[in-house]
């Protein structure tokens, strides 16, 4: 499986979304973990996917449902 965790500094969580930025669009995608991706992107658990909010004048595409975790 993985060994990926989540990039937010304080949290050890294994990711579960890979988020890509689209600067020419200004759009953050969540989506499903990438098992290869390359450029702008970064791994997080549920938790940071279903708080992080798109900077003023982004939007944010999900293209998972993040589930509650048990
Ligand atoms: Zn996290």
């Amino acid at each position: 499986m993985t060994d990926r965790r989540c990039s937010q500094s304080s949290c050890s969580r294994v990711a579960a979304a890979t988020v890509t930025l689209d600067y020419e669009g200004s759009t953050v995608a969540i989506g499903p973990l990438a098992p290869d991706y390359a450029g702008e992107g970064y791994d997080l658990c549920l938790t940071h996917a279903r708080r992080l909010t798109a900077a003023q004048g982004w939007r944010v595409l999900r293209h998972i449902e993040l589930w509650d975790e048990p």
